[in-house]
């Protein structure tokens, strides 16, 4: 066992805060890296020691591995977090990191390798009884050939690139006419998206859902799963809001789910923090689809519902200890959602809408926690994927966690860039979320830019709190109020507003 005495971060944002904290309260001294677009960054700031180690685009500073091996080596760090994203699943990195003598917290190359390949993923697991997608099990060599698999399976299908990622290197074929030019089209994505054209096909699963299971290995054959969340609500096949448990699986699912998914870990020798993602059907069946073989962005909602700190785990991993949690004594307590609050525009499809937090308030209270990147005035860069915080709730039940969330939405006040923030209210106040009863189809069945005219409510709420928290910082209101005259803020604001 090696103990870590100092990490370097190799990233950025929330989850190089993220991590350090962790690594804080265990002693160990943090290093960032950083590029020159984000010298102000909280990250920078919070790190023990910082290094700036390149011009702002990723390939040019946190994606540079010499640069940040070396920096391990001047630092004398004993090891490397990558976060996710990234160098988090490349296993060149990984085995760089290795042969430098360094500690990669997370899997061995080996493992990252085979589950950076979804065919690869699908043909290591064959040993073992997991339902699959039907589908083509190799990558499509022969047209002819794939088109009859495809009409046997029947349509609507999924082409999808073996390397794909971020919900990037898909494509629906709704019928046979269209097959070719979905061909066509996820082959020449590929190339240009992962530098790798080999795409295979899978049955598009109706009315999907998208449940992952996370599980934790050890470096001495222990592997545990720490039950689900499901991520339905997605724009562009990524997800947007998350929560666990999910408010569909009864408890002899997800003692199969996790059991599926421990041996999904278990046929790649993995070791670390992973996650393996299942589809779900509307009958409930579950089939494996891939394994994401890092920190998953929407980790917290676990770490809330089974208390356990999944960075301090792989930090322990990563030192060689065997995991002292068993199975049996896991169990799951309360509920916990999670949004993502993007710099997007939801009544523009979602667009990019980086630039400058004017105003920057976050929620705060019981049940509530921020993991964010971002201070007041700073400015979102355009190089690098536009999240600025992850907001989560905790409650006893699904119903006081998304109660939660509503509220701390309405208190969290972001002005200068359009967020994510009204969409994931509308999503909280929807009766279909409510319900439980959807599926990755919400947005486009359920969602259209005026409906965010219509929580115009909420955004008078927020105003007024917005108002309230000025007043608050600013002493006293400024009205005449009589003596012994209630005076609410939200009138106050109102009054200002029509006078
Ligand atoms: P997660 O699977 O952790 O919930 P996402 O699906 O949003 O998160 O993104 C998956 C991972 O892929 C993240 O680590 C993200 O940084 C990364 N990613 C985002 N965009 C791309 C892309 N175009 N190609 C490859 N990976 C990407
Ligand atoms: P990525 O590597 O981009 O995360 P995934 O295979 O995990 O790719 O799929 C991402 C999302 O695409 C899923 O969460 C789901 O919404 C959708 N999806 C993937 N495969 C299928 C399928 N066979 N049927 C229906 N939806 C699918
Ligand atoms: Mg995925």
């Amino acid at each position: 066992m090696t103990k870590i005495r100092k990490l370097l971060v190799a990233n950025r944002g929330e989850i190089a805060l993220r991590v350090m904290r962790t690594a804080r309260e265990m002693g160990i001294r943090t290093v960032a890296i950083y590029s020159e677009a984000d010298r102000l960054s909280p990250h920078v700031r919070y790190a023990d020691e910082a290094v700036c180690v390149g011009p702002a685009p990723s390939a040019e500073s946190y994606l540079k591995a010499d640069v940040i091996i070396d920096v391990c080596r001047k630092l004398n760090v004993d090891a490397i977090h990558p976060g996710y994203g990234f160098l988090s699943e490349n296993a060149a990195f990984a085995r760089l990191v290795r042969e430098a003598g360094l500690i990669f917290v997370g899997p061995s190359p080996e493992a990252i390798e085979i589950m950076g390949s979804k065919l690869g993923a699908k043909a290591a697991v064959a040993a073992y009884n997991i339902p699959m997608v039907p589908g083509t099990p190799d990558a499509i060599m022969d047209r002819g050939e794939a088109k009859r698999t495809a009409a046997q399976i029947g349509y609507p299908i999924l082409i999808k690139a073996s390397a794909g990622g971020g919900g990037k290197g898909m494509r629906i074929v709704e019928r046979e006419e269209e097959f070719d030019e979905g061909m066509d089209r996820a082959v020449s994505e590929a190339i240009s998206a992962f530098g790798d054209g080999s795409v295979f096909i899978e049955k598009y699963v109706t009315s999907p859902r998208h449940v992952e299971i996370q599980v934790l290995g050890d470096q001495h054959g222990n592997i545990i799963h720490l039950f689900e969340r499901e991520c339905s609500v997605q724009r562009r096949h990524q997800k947007v809001v998350e929560e666990a448990p999910s408010a569909i699986l009864t408890p002899q699912i997800r003692a199969e789910m996790g059991r599926c998914a421990v041996d999904v870990a278990r046929a790649c020798g993995y070791y670390g923090a992973g996650t393996v993602e299942f589809i779900v059907d509307d009958q409930l069946n579950f089939y494996f689809l891939e394994m994401n073989t890092r920190l998953q962005v929407e980790h917290p909602v676990t770490e809330q519902i089974t208390g356990i700190d999944l960075v301090k785990q792989m930090i322990y991993i990563a030192e060689g200890k065997p995991l002292e949690i068993r199975q049996e004594a896991l169990e799951i307590k309360g509920h916990a959602v999670e949004v993502r609050v993007y710099a997007e525009d939801p009544a523009n499809n979602f667009l990019p809408d980086v630039g400058t937090l004017h105003t920057y308030v976050r929620p705060q209270g019981n049940g509530v926690r921020l993991d964010d990147g971002f201070e007041e005035g700073m400015t979102i860069p355009i190089f690098y994927d536009p999240m600025i915080a992850k907001l989560i709730t905790y409650g006893a039940t699904r119903e006081e966690a998304i109660e939660k969330m509503i509220r701390a939405i309405d208190e969290y006040q972001i002005s200068g860039v359009q967020t994510t923030l009204p969409f994931c209210r509308f999503v909280m106040e929807h009766e279909a979320f409510r319900s439980g009863q959807f599926d990755t189809h919400f947005v486009q069945r359920y969602f259209t830019p005026e409906m965010l005219q219509q929580t115009g409510d909420a955004t008078e709420t927020r105003l007024a709190a917005a108002l309230a928290a000025y007043l608050l910082e600013t002493g006293k209101p400024k009205g005449k109020a009589a003596a012994g005259e209630v005076v609410t803020q939200k009138s106050k604001w109102r009054e200002r507003r029509l006078g």
